[in-house]
């Protein structure tokens, strides 16, 4: 059974989950965050998270809720 979880959640990371959030600094940046891990994410329309590995996608970006720190 452990097998299979670790299976799926290999299988989780190569499916691509969308971007919903970003946050905006009080520096004026605008920075997408991981859906996965929350990370702040450098660049917008990267492929893959750089601190979790989460393939990312973007279909949902222009829709995406910002959020001020
Ligand atoms: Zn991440």
């Amino acid at each position: 059974m452990g097998e299979r979880l670790t299976a799926q959640a290999a299988l989780d990371f190569r499916r691509p989950m969308q971007v919903r959030k970003a946050v905006r600094y009080r520096s004026g940046g605008v920075f997408p965050l991981c859906p996965r891990c929350g990370a702040a994410l450098e660049r917008e329309y990267q492929g893959f998270c750089d601190r979790c590995g989460q393939k990312l996608g973007w279909r949902k970006y222009n829709q995406t809720l910002v959020v001020s720190t």
